[in-house]
């Protein structure tokens, strides 16, 4: 049962890393200075980790 567990949770963590890269291929996109993850132009903070995120930079 504690191996089922920890397959669990490495899919999720994969989950998690791989389903922001895989919605934002090829079109424009603002990334999170820390962490990488994708935000859109007005959140001011990384919903995956917290940290504030740089404002305007509009193309
Ligand atoms: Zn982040």
């Amino acid at each position: 049962m504690e191996k089922l567990a920890v397959i669990a949770i490495a899919l999720a963590t994969l989950l998690w890393i791989a389903w922001p890269l895989m919605k934002v291929t090829g079109s424009e996109t603002r990334r999170c200075p820390s962490c990488g993850a994708p935000y859109k132009p007005g959140d001011k903070y990384c919903s995956r980790c917290g940290r504030k995120l740089p404002k305007g930079e509009q193309r």
